[in-house]
């Protein structure tokens, strides 16, 4: 059986977060300000502490300040818009990064519209949403947006393939698929009604696993040389593709971890210093 080549999102993350770094040095040198990313976090979830770290550890290596905002969890969605509001309003912030899940009583597509456009480098506003749909310059949700690099970086064009994507999250299912349709993919969604996944997924020429479900999908149902997209990230650091029997079918994979994951910090990063460079007026470093 032919083994699949592995889509390094390790490697292609320390690549673009690199090219950042240097874009926010030469912006820093340019006009006295480093782009800023404002963090927003509310609770102590202690996977969201851990993510919340994770891309400030990312700012720091790539020359972008970060401000964090630490919220109770008791933060009612009035205080948590007034907290985004201000911040869209400072001009000492470029970007704004609103960690998600919030709390159930917070209303999230409140608190997720309070972050203005030109700020949202997570990618999670309807305006964001509607740029990305329409192929329109404008921010990317991340982890969608790291997916697009990695096909991208491994040449593989989704113009006239068929996309399959399993799971339509607002961040990653379906935006994703947007994107890909954007790129002339003809793109199904999958999800948890979907009758026969197994039926929908062997028609894929590309795979995008958005589920959260451990190894749901199995390499018996991927077309011979389709490309394997891995977003899922389950405990034990196990995707949600069965990655030995898929490795065996696909032509590409992303593994998990190391794939996906990396591009969608290092896509954060990217955007941040896409907002700052606008902001201060000088948009085409
Ligand atoms: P989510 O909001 O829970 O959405 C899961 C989606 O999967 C839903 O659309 C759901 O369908 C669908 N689904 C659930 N069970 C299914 C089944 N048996 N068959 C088909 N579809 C099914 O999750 P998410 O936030 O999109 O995250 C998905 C995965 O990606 C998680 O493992 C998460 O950790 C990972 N993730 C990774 C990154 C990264 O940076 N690498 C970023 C974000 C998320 P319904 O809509 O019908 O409920």
């Amino acid at each position: 059986m032919s083994q699949a080549r592995l889509m390094n999102g390790n490697a292609l993350a320390r690549q673009t977060v690199e090219q950042a770094g240097k874009r926010a040095a030469d912006l820093t040198e340019r006009t006295g300000t480093a782009p800023c990313l404002a963090t927003v976090l509310v609770g102590e979830d202690p996977a969201s502490v851990t993510y919340v770290r994770m891309k400030q550890n990312g700012c720091r290596k790539a020359g972008i300040t970060s401000r964090h905002v630490t919220l109770p969890a008791a933060t009612t969605t009035e205080e948590l818009v007034g907290t985004l509001e201000a911040l869209s309003a400072d001009p000492g912030v470029h970007g704004i990064l609103l960690q998600h899940p919030v709390g159930e009583h917070i209303d999230e597509r409140a608190a997720f519209e309070a972050i203005a456009p030109g700020k949202d480098v997570d990618g999670v506003t309807f305006a964001s949403f509607a740029t990305m749909s329409f192929g329109l310059p404008g921010f990317v949700s991340c982890t969608p947006g790291g997916i697009m690099r990695l096909l991208d970086e491994y040449g593989v064009d989704p113009a006239g393939k068929r996309a399959v994507v399993v799971g339509r999250s607002a961040i990653l299912g379906k935006p994703v698929g947007m994107l890909l349709l954007a790129r002339n993919a003809t793109v199904t969604y999958c999800h948890s009604r979907t009758p026969d996944l197994s039926a929908a997924v062997r028609e894929a020429d590309i795979v995008v696993a958005a589920v959260g479900r451990p190894r749901l999908i199995h390499g018996r149902d991927i077309k011979p040389g389709a490309v394997v997209i891995d977003a899922g990230y389950n405990a034990g650091n196990v995707g949600d593709v069965d990655f030995d029997s898929a490795a065996g079918r696909a032509s590409l994979i992303t593994p998990v971890p190391g794939g996906v994951g990396p591009m969608t910090i290092a896509t954060l990063l990217e955007q941040t210093v896409d907002a700052a460079a606008r902001q201060l007026g000088l948009p085409g470093v």
